[in-house]
This record gives structure tokens, C-alpha cells and sequence, in this order.
């Protein structure tokens, strides 16, 4: 069965993963366990953007996920570029293994200076469904209802669904 392997980089808040998990095993009926990394992730700081490329950490963890048929998703607090856009949530190899979501701009101190856990917890379960779509090969869908609806801000990810929608849902057939 796939598994999947939630791993956070250089996490300052391990309790926040503990908060996740039970959260994220409402949608996703697969074995979920974690696996904490260390990486020194400088090798794709830009000094121009002061963020990091998410491409490069992403292709560098690759080898992380060859040993298992599961999905491997890393955490990051650090903010994410590719150069086409301002910043990136998150990035996935579609119908690959790993993907990759940051968490700097899903806090909502991020915008108005208040913390909120509970938001940033849905925020960070939207996702990695997303981007765990993408693995699966899932592409974006237009219903906002749909978690695999494209954000390119914030205030969409807030609107989007948390779960896949029945016609996603269908095309990757996950046990639930
Ligand atoms: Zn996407
Ligand atoms: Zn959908």
C-alpha cells in the first residue's frame, strides 16, 4: 500500500506535525508517518530574491524517495520561488514521488500580524492534498469546491475545498 512520508526540514514547531497528522488522516486513508530531515538547504538561496528556489531543494530530495513506492512530502518554513512567479506554496513532480510545501506564507501572522493555529493547519492540509494531487497525477480543476484548484494567493487557498472533489477524487482512487 502506499505510504506516505511527511517530512519536515529544519522544523522550529515539531508539535504542529502532531497536530497535522490526524488532521490530513481525515482525507487521506494511506499510512502516513513522518520522517525528519537535515538539510542545509543555501544551496538554492537566491541573495537577489532572499527566498529559496523551490525546484532545486525539490530535485535534491529526490533520492530521499527512491527508497519506498510512497509519496514523500517535505515541509519547509522558509519561502519558495520559481522564478516565474513572486513565491510558490508549494511545488510537485506530477505523477512523481515528492513534493514540496512551505509553510512561511500559509501563517496568518504572514498577513495581519495574528497568529492562528487553526487556520494555518487547514491552510497546510489544503496543501499538501494539493500538491499530493499533483503526484497523482491530478492537474488543476476548476471547481472551488476542489482542493486541486490552482491558488496563487492566499486568499484562494481560504476559498478552495479541503478535499478532492468527486471527479479528482475518482481519477486517483484513493481508498476513501
Ligand atoms: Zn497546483
Ligand atoms: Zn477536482
Amino acid at each position: 500500500m502506499t505510504e506516505i512520508k511527511l517530512a519536515p526540514i529544519n522544523f522550529s514547531n515539531p508539535d504542529l506535525i502532531d497536530k497535522i497528522i490526524p488532521e490530513l488522516k481525515k482525507f487521506l486513508s494511506l499510512p502516513i508517518n513522518v520522517a525528519q530531515l537535515k538539510l542545509d538547504s543555501s544551496f538554492a538561496y537566491s541573495i537577489e530574491r532572499g527566498q529559496y528556489y523551490s525546484t532545486k531543494i525539490l530535485q535534491h530530495l529526490l533520492p530521499f524517495s527512491e527508497s519506498s513506492d510512497g509519496k514523500f512530502i517535505a515541509l519547509v518554513e522558509v519561502d519558495l520561488y520559481i522564478p516565474v512567479f513572486t513565491y510558490v506554496f508549494g511545488e510537485a513532480q506530477l505523477n512523481g514521488k515528492v513534493s514540496l510545501v512551505s509553510l512561511c506564507r500559509l501563517h496568518e501572522e504572514f498577513y495581519s500580524g495574528n497568529s492562528n493555529e487553526k487556520l494555518l493547519i487547514e491552510r497546510t492540509i489544503k496543501e499538501i492534498l494539493h500538491e499530493l494531487g499533483h503526484n497523482f497525477g491530478l492537474i488543476h480543476c476548476k471547481d472551488w469546491d476542489c482542493v486541486m484548484h490552482s491558488s496563487l494567493g492566499i486568499e484562494e487557498v481560504d476559498i478552495k475545498g479541503i478535499d478532492y472533489c468527486r471527479s479528482c477524487k475518482s481519477l486517483i482512487a484513493l481508498p476513501k
